[in-house]
């Protein structure tokens, strides 16, 4: 069992054991890259107090784990599936957030779940995922909270750089994030989102480089798509680029050697 989460039971454990595994490293390392990393970046956001530090986060798996937005979503469709679909409707009820793979049918199509009822599904998740509503029920990264807050008590702006648009999710992600605990409407604080939900996640995340430099000096960016990573550390080549290995799109390019990767925000 994964050194980060050793002591205790759940979604965040089993994920942290799977990043262990998949890059094969010991627990013991595992936790020491992290600590190594984060530290690093606290060092160099007290040492450049006059220089405007800034750390920059994404936040759909990043800061934030989504999958039970997705659990809820599909629970609730189960619940109104009629009788002839009631095997599929109790293969979903099933399901918990670990279970979650990045595609609704890379999760159902091996369990069995028909095409018809995986088409539904689809459908009632592209309605219900993107609203203020549904992201109530997304869940912080383990020590995401209190790394964000440090940085900034020790002087960085942070910038929340996240592909929710504006029209659909700003309520939501201002109450959510207040909720939980992260900085949020004080001075050096800045929540950055899409003005339409069909612009391309990283395009817009690329457009908005400079602006970004206006605020200060880039000391680190986290994001959990390497695509983003990878634009990141090739804009700041000084700053340091962390990758959080939890969910990221099909297809995803290789990091950037010089690419951090961690799996969690924990450190111990
Ligand atoms: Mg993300």
């Amino acid at each position: 069992m994964c050194a980060v989460r050793c002591d205790t039971v759940g979604v965040l454990v089993r994920q942290a054991c799977r990043w262990c595994n998949a890059t094969q490293l010991s627990p013991t390392r595992a936790l020491h890259m992290t600590q190594h990393i984060l530290t690093t970046i606290l060092d160099r956001v007290r040492s450049l107090p006059k220089q405007r530090p800034v750390v920059l986060f994404d936040l759909d798996g990043t800061l934030y784990d989504n999958r039970p937005r997705t659990l809820r979503i599909l629970h609730a469709f189960a619940a109104q599936l009629p009788r002839e679909h009631r095997k599929d409707a109790e293969v979903i009820r099933g399901l918990a957030a670990r279970d979650l793979l990045y595609r609704l049918d890379e999760t159902l199509s091996p369990r069995g779940v028909s095409h018809t009822v995986i088409e539904q599904a689809q459908q009632a998740w592209r309605t219900r995922f993107f609203t203020d509503a549904a992201c109530a029920d997304d869940v912080p990264v383990a020590g995401s909270v209190e790394f964000v807050r440090t940085c900034w008590d020790e002087g960085a702006t942070v910038v929340y750089l996240t592909g929710r648009d504006t029209p659909g999710m700003l309520l939501g992600t201002t109450r959510t994030l207040r909720d939980d605990g992260f900085p949020m409407a004080v001075p050096r604080v800045e929540l950055v989102m899409k003005p339409t939900f069909e612009e391309n996640d990283t395009l817009f995340k690329q457009r908005l480089l400079d602006l970004l430099d206006a605020l200060g000096v880039m000391i680190a960016s986290f994001d959990n798509e390497p695509a983003n990573c990878n634009l990141f550390h090739h804009r700041w080549p000084e700053s340091e680029s962390v990758f959080l290995d939890t969910q990221k799109a099909p297809g995803a390019p290789p990091l950037a050697p010089a690419v951090h990767s961690i799996p969690t925000f924990e450190i111990g």
